[in-house]
């Protein structure tokens, strides 16, 4: 019975003349006593090093015969010389009593710590899959559900302004009713677009963080689109006495963007710029040339700014501030921000000064 034993490595250069001398001397034992030797490097099979419980490498694991027994360090050539006649020693034992038995231990011992070694890969590997796949629906559902909740607000809120619309007829002053029509019609007009907003939302998330976002870039005046989106606000501006401070010069150039997905970016920003503003603040909206080729618009707040530890990461998906979990919100939006940005070869990214407010800035291409 020859005896099996697997060396484990790591690519560190200074491991790198260990290992040759392990290797040198085992090579020297194969005319003492047979034994098959299997390499192992702990980078790519980190959990094989768990599996033997390793805490240093090189590390040399006896594995047949019985008891298996590891041996790990920088005197590893001189530990093994002391080990040697014993682990020969009880692998001639076994064979003796194997030809008694005249059983086929020995192939099958072969075969089975190998088939061991693949199937705990294997196992590692379909274990680390399931977690994330678990990761992945759990998180799914949650989003799911929050949205399908939170999708009823908006959804009450347009009927509630149809039904007024249906009583107003009977109103008998026509510019009272003239003047109660055109508020509820942006009532359900806004309504309609956060529930648009809330689905595109759904559908990204359904689609899974890694899904290409397909744009269709046009011709855009960001000018015109930001008085836009201003305009949309001003119900919520007012709602919270925020200050608002613009400044969209016209002879900034078009962009060439999606329109749409530019208006989901921006009213995401401007979505979070007033839900972090205490009452009062002031909010910055800007555009800029900034080189010849891109454009930039910026949307400042003076809400509690991002530490500088989390500007990278709020862009990540799923992220929140602690400091803001108990505010409505999924951790979703700038995600999205960033998917959309990208996709139109553009930058995001936040500056921010400790209690002093954030400005976020996005970049895109001149048409
Ligand atoms: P949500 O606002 O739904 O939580 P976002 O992806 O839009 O998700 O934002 C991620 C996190 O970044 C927020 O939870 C909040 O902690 C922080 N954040 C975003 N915008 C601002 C802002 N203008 N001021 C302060 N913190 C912000």
């Amino acid at each position: 019975m020859p005896l099996q034993l697997l060396l484990f490595i790591d690519e560190r250069s200074s491991s790198q003349e260990h290992i040759q001398r392990i290797k040198s001397y085992l090579k020297a034992l194969k005319d003492d006593y047979p034994f098959e030797l299997q390499m192992i490097n702990v980078g790519e099979q980190p959990h094989l090093a768990e599996h033997f419980r390793l805490v240093a490498t090189p590390a040399l694991v006896k594995i047949t015969p019985l008891p298996r027994q590891t041996i790990a360090g920088t005197n590893l050539v001189a530990q093994l010389e002391q080990s040697w006649p014993h682990w020969v020693e009880s692998a001639q034992q076994e064979s003796l009593e194997e030809e008694t038995d005249s059983s086929s231990a020995n192939n099958e011992s072969v075969t089975y710590s190998t088939e061991l070694i693949r199937l705990s890969d294997e196992i590692f590997h379909l274990k680390q899959e399931n977690q994330e796949l678990n990761e992945q629906i759990r998180f799914k559902d949650q989003v799911l559900a929050m949205l399908a909740h939170d999708l009823r607000n908006p959804l009450t809120a347009a009927s509630i302004a149809l039904e007024t619309l249906e009583l107003t007829d009977q109103n008998p002053d026509p510019q009272r009713v003239e003047k109660i029509k055109k508020q509820i019609f942006k009532q359900a007009q806004t309504q309609f677009r956060i529930m648009n907003r809330m689905i595109t939302d759904i559908l990204q998330t359904a689609r899974g963080k890694n899904a290409e976002l397909q744009i269709h870039p046009q011709k855009l005046n960001l000018q015109t689109l930001g008085d836009e989106i201003l305009e949309q606000f001003e119900e919520t501006f007012a709602r919270k006495s925020l200050c608002v401070k613009k400044d969209l010069p016209q002879d900034v150039p078009d962009a060439h963007a999606d329109q749409e997905l530019i208006r989901q970016v921006w009213v995401n920003l401007l979505d979070n710029a007033v839900k972090y503003t205490p009452d009062e603040g002031t909010i910055k909206v800007s555009i800029l040339h900034r080189t010849s080729q891109k454009i930039q618009v910026t949307v400042c707040d003076d809400g509690p700014g991002i530490p500088p530890e989390q500007r990278e990461q709020i862009f990540e998906g799923h992220v929140r501030l602690k400091r803001d979990e108990a505010k409505e919100g999924y951790g979703l939006g700038l995600s999205l921000c960033r998917q959309v940005v990208r996709a139109h070869y553009g930058q995001i990214w936040v500056d921010s000064d400790a209690n002093r407010g954030s400005c976020f800035h996005f970049t895109l291409p001149v048409y």
